[in-house]
């Protein structure tokens, strides 16, 4: 553990490890389960950790149905990270002794008019110059798949390997994996980075003392940027999208209402039903620019209500349980930034985007690897944080 004084002089440091993690969201949790697992002394600093948006995303595991052009060189990560999925929670649900919700149940994506059917036909395309498995279904197999889709669905595309896990439960299990595995937590804020000869030393916390560690790892959302003490040139360029989402039950007696997760555009706007094995269903989601708001607004729920009923009317007949509004934490190029940064003793593990909850297990893997050897793994190196910057450690092959 570091022992070197912060760049103020002050003492009132009380504690310390060799990894301090700021922020306990499952990128932060499954940095430091890794880590741990690896025999590095790890701390994580969050007031609420197991929070942030797993609370509210919708757990698709979409690497496939995901796939936007220039994004290819993610593509790859997300392909990485849905291979390690069944393991990765065999080993988390074993480790933590609970169910993380994952199910194998694959993706329809479905086109509701020829504009949306060109799409989906242009997505198809670009899945298989990718080599990716997606098979291409009329309207009527769509139906005959999920017979409660509506009578005009124009086609769709069936996507066996795009899975979904529950994002609640899985932050739950990662958090009580890292208790097990001797990962502590301070259950208050990162005030501000410390930094001492040339070097990240630890962090002031929000009750008042301050932590020590060798290694620091910056995993706070879409809050990454804020953290007071980062040299300006090293600030991430992390930002809030808003997304607001909805969850409904559906009664034994509808059972199944939908066997597998659904998609569609609507209007130029993603959407989509994930149905879980407990009856919960997931609607969602807006893509909204609106800075740290997290209100949840009529117009929002109308939007998905009245998409989700043209695709699947069925849909007002069930009761809604919750509505509620998360952060996504985006990077300019929509991919996540890991590993070191050029201060020595800063790394980064953040800009998720869309995809965190399918990036999970790859994630914690990259960290582990970083945080013991120094090295960023074969997959991660694409997204070293130094990609935005002059003042880049490694610079890395940019994203397409
Ligand atoms: C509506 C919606 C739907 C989504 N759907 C999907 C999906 O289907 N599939 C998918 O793969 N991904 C999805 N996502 C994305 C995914 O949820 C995120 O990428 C992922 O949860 C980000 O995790 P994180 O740990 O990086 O950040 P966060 O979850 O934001 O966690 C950050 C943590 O840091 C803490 N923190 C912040 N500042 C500080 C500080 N100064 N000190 C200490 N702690 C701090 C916060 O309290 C929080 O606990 C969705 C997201 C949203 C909002």
């Amino acid at each position: 553990m570091c022992a070197s004084g912060n760049a103020s002089g002050a003492s009132t440091r009380t504690s310390g490890s060799d990894v301090l993690v700021i922020g306990g969201g499952i990128i932060g949790l499954v940095t430091a389960w890794r880590a741990a697992q690896r025999g590095l002394t790890v701390t994580v600093a969050d007031p609420a950790p197991g929070g942030g948006a797993a609370q509210v995303a919708a757990g698709m595991l979409a690497a496939v149905t995901e796939l936007h052009y220039g994004e290819q060189t993610l593509l790859g990560l997300n392909l990485a990270s849905a291979a390690r999925y069944p393991a990765f929670v065999g080993e988390l649900e074993e480790a933590s002794g609970r169910d993380t919700g994952f199910r194998s149940c694959g993706t329809l994506a479905v086109a509701l008019d020829s504009d949306d059917r060109a799409h989906l036909r242009e997505l198809h395309a670009l899945q298989e110059r990718s080599v990716l498995e997606s098979v291409w279904l009329t309207g009527r197999e769509c139906r005959r798949l999920e017979p409660m889709l509506a009578p005009g669905v124009r086609g769709g595309l069936r996507v066996d390997g795009d899975h979904q896990v529950d994002p609640r439960r899985l932050a739950s299990a990662l958090l009580t994996a890292c208790e097990r595995a001797g990962v502590a937590f301070r259950r208050t804020t990162a005030e501000r980075l410390t930094v001492g000869g040339g070097r990240a030393t630890g962090a002031a916390l929000g009750d008042g003392t301050e932590f020590a560690a060798d290694q620091v790892v910056l995993a706070a959302g879409s809050l990454s940027g804020r953290l007071a003490g980062l040299p300006p040139e090293l600030v991430p360029p992390v930002r809030p999208v808003k997304g607001q989402v909805l969850r409904l039950t559906v009664p034994p007696a509808y059972a199944p209402f939908l066997s597998r997760t659904v998609r569609a555009v609507v209007r130029g706007g993603h959407l989509y039903l994930v149905p879980r094995e407990n009856g919960e269903l997931v609607v969602g989601a807006t893509s909204e620019e609106m800075g740290w708001d997290t209100t949840v607004t009529a117009g929002g729920v109308y939007e998905l209500l009245r998409d989700a009923h043209e695709l699947v009317p069925g849909i007002t007949e069930l009761p809604l349980t919750e509505t509620r509004a998360g952060l996504r934490p985006a990077s300019p190029d929509n991919a996540p930034l890991l590993g070191p940064t050029a201060l020595p003793g800063l790394l980064l593990a953040t800009g998720h985007h869309r995809n965190g909850v399918l990036l999970t297990p790859v994630t914690g893997d990259a960290m582990a690897d970083v945080l013991t050897t120094g090295e960023l793994p074969e997959p991660a190196r694409p997204f070293a944080p130094g990609r935005f910057g002059p003042a880049a450690p490694v610079l890395q092959e940019q994203p397409v």
